[in-house]
């Protein structure tokens, strides 16, 4: 089916631009297939069948949205004007360049395209706003269109949290290289991504998690928290904790450079991850805020 579809494309380029019911239906299937492959059929086809196009851009970010939607676009736009120059300082690092932003009107365009792109999508059954797997890409679903997709930006701390820490993952990214970005442990990309977006904090129902697992001895350790092998908001829970520990325990300066060479944490913080662990757990438990 897949193959088809390419080479009707290959074929006629500019024909296909007018068949806008073919385009619907093509779409159809491509949404309907967890099992595309290329974005480049959905960057085309998926842009045609939303009306989609370059609508803003800075030296920040080239914004893709449909027309009707550049007046959020040029305020996100201006949030991330105002928060990215103190994450450029943060992380001592900064992006030549803007970012392209694509955001669709549609979660499951968002969330397949992200699957074509990291190949995710068919492994679990998640429900995601998009993705930042690309140094200078990110797919996400326009706030606003969607009740599902609203919501899920609700629970993360709202749509301008949310496009800060997808816009952290491309400065990761960045710092470490194209080559690494499968490499890298999540924990230190999630976790970092929470820490500067600030989308946690220790409420009641996450001390209380906290705590249960300190009570079953049961805290992930380090290398558990490698992989995606958790829930996902477990696992973005985790790596914020386990990035504020080292953060407070170590400084900023060392997670820092646990980010950029991510291979040999025990040369940089002098631990083995057993010994880490162990801090971790003392940390956890005398760690005020989670025993109010
Ligand atoms: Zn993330």
């Amino acid at each position: 089916m897949l193959i088809a579809i390419h080479r009707i494309r290959d074929r006629s380029d500019t024909r296909l631009s007018n068949m806008t019911t073919l385009n619907s239906i093509l779409c159809s299937v491509l949404l309907l297939n967890p099992f595309a492959l290329h974005a480049q059929i959905g960057d085309s086809l998926l842009y045609q069948r939303f009306g989609m196009g370059l609508v803003h851009s800075s030296m920040i970010g080239e914004y893709h949205a449909r027309p009707e939607d550049s007046a959020v676009i040029r305020a996100l736009d201006s949030f991330l004007l105002e928060h990215v120059p103190d994450l450029w300082t943060r992380f001592e690092h900064h992006l030549d360049g803007p970012v392209r932003f694509e955001f669709f009107p549609s979660l499951n365009a968002a969330q397949h395209l992200c699957g074509w792109d990291t190949l995710t999508a068919r492994s679990d059954d998640r429900t995601r706003l998009g993705c930042a797997h690309y140094i200078r890409k990110i797919q996400m679903v326009m706030p606003g269109t969607s009740i599902a997709g609203d919501s899920i930006y609700a629970a993360w701390g709202g749509f301008q949290k949310v496009m800060l820490h997808e816009y952290t993952h491309s400065m990761t990214y960045d710092i470490i290289g194209d080559e690494q970005i499968d490499r890298i442990p999540w924990w230190i990309t999630e976790g970092l991504a929470c820490l500067v977006a600030e989308q946690f904090h220790y409420g009641p129902s996450f001390r209380d998690l906290v705590q249960q697992r300190l009570d079953e001895s049961s805290v992930p350790s380090v290398k558990d928290l490698h992989t995606d092998y958790l829930h996902v908001e477990l696992l973005y829970g985790w790596s914020w904790l386990l990035c504020d520990f080292i953060t407070t325990t170590y400084g900023w300066d060392r997670m820092l450079a646990i980010q950029s060479d991510f291979k040999h944490p025990r040369r940089i913080l002098g631990r083995s991850y057993k010994a880490l662990d162990r801090e971790w757990l003392d940390h956890l438990r005398n760690k005020p805020a989670i025993h109010l």
